[in-house]
């Protein structure tokens, strides 16, 4: 629920919002397949349920949104009077909800290996695009998180075209992350630098501390959003948003940290909890021995591929 209103300097009062802008579905509503490795009870109507009766979540990002058989889910939600576009974007559920649609998509990158980036839209009309856009770009457009035939300066152009941004997902983990298996410099997968991003998601191989060392991502907001493949995990990590209203617009002036909207919090898992930090052997793609562990993913400012400097 939101907190009560937050006295702002520099712009209209700010109130205070949970919010998980990574989640993904299952299948839909009819039982087809989205994300296959995710649980099929994880259905839009079961992503609603669980943050308004469970966890107490003010935004969620869904990340399956190219699907056309997550459309009609949200778009059956709107038809019910469940749900309506806010004039700020998003889809508001229930008058306590907010869905942002967004896309994760895999891409190669330049240099070698491949990152998953996910492109955040303001409407089901938006999505709609996209979707239509990477039809023929996608072995399977029902599917989630596929492999599309297209650059990341493709992908920035289509999604801004629709008046969205691009973050890169889970920018740390060891598989399909842009540190992880693509660059050391996120300004070379760029010619205009990482500003062009909407922000950066941690992911569970970092937090704030060790994101903060690198130079090149002062000027990239952080978010920690759980990925979540079933109910149970959404909200895993989440963020605490201060804004307006809880509308897109609202969200991306927070990432862009304007008029007093802002990240005022990111609720991640320690790394070192993680099964990432510290633990796996790029060379080798296995779990590495703890009695062999090298630390720190971080060395004079850059960061070492994977997260075990071998
Ligand atoms: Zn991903
Ligand atoms: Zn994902």
């Amino acid at each position: 629920m939101p907190s009560p209103s937050l006295p702002s300097a520099d712009g209209p009062t700010v109130r205070e919002y949970y919010a998980d802008l990574h989640v993904h579905v299952g299948r839909t509503e009819k039982g087809q397949p989205v994300k296959v490795a995710a649980a099929a009870g994880l259905t839009v109507r079961a992503v609603v349920a669980e943050c308004l009766e469970r966890k107490g979540i003010d935004l969620v990002g869904l990340v399956d949104c190219a699907s056309p058989g997550v459309l009609e889910d949200l778009e059956d939600l709107v038809r019910e009077g469940r749900a309506a576009p806010l004039p700020g974007g998003g889809l508001r559920v229930e008058g306590r909800l907010t869905i942002l649609p967004a896309v994760e998509l895999e891409l190669a990158c330049p240099a070698g290996g491949v990152a998953h980036f996910v492109g955040y839209l303001p409407t089901l009309e938006a999505a709609r695009h996209i979707s239509a856009f990477l039809s023929p770009r996608l072995t399977n457009v029902q599917l989630s998180s596929q492999r599309a035939r297209l650059t990341l300066p493709e992908w920035l152009d289509a999604v801004e075209a629709e008046g969205g941004v691009v973050l890169p997902a889970h920018a740390f983990t060891p598989y399909r992350s842009v540190y992880g298996s693509c660059t050391r410099r996120l300004g070379e997968l760029l010619s205009e630098g990482p500003a062009r991003f909407g922000g950066l998601e941690l992911g569970l191989s970092a937090d704030t501390e060790l994101a903060d060392r690198l130079a090149e991502l002062a000027e990239l907001t952080f978010l920690s959003n759980s990925d979540a493949h079933s109910p149970a995990r959404i909200a895993r990590e989440y963020n605490l948003l201060a804004l307006a209203e809880p509308s897109f617009a609202e969200v991306v002036l927070a990432l862009r940290r304007q008029g007093g909207r802002r990240v005022a919090a990111n609720y991640g898992l320690d790394p070192r909890l993680g099964k990432y930090y510290r633990t796996f052997c790029p060379r080798c793609g296995s779990l590495a021995l703890l009695g062999r562990l090298k630390p720190v993913p971080f060395a004079a400012g850059r960061i070492v591929r994977g997260c075990w400097t071998g």
